[in-house]
């Protein structure tokens, strides 16, 4: 288990990210929802799912929130060709 610090349910190599922007942990853009004007993001070192809004911060969201989002998901995630892992449990979710 993992402690995200601010974010929580997430890993500290994507919620560091956010701060470093770093090129090596940020997550996969998985896709874009209209309907919520947010990018989807995958985490490929712990599998967190992030929403990434045009008007908000960062947050990390559970997999059947990304799926409301995304309902073509599983396509969209396999494209990359990445294993993620389980997404850790997000709190409150
Ligand atoms: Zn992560």
């Amino acid at each position: 288990m993992t402690a995200g610090g601010r974010y929580p349910g997430s890993c500290e190599v994507c919620s560091g990210y956010w701060v470093t922007y770093a090129p090596a942990a940020q997550p996969v853009a998985i896709g874009e929802s209209i309907e919520y004007m947010a990018e989807v993001r995958r985490c490929r070192f712990c599998g967190a799912y992030w929403e990434v809004g045009a008007f908000s911060f960062p947050q990390v969201i559970s997999r059947a929130h990304a799926l409301k989002q995304l309902p073509d998901l599983d396509a969209r995630e396999s494209v990359h060709g990445i294993g993620f892992p389980d997404p850790p449990e997000v709190p409150g979710s």
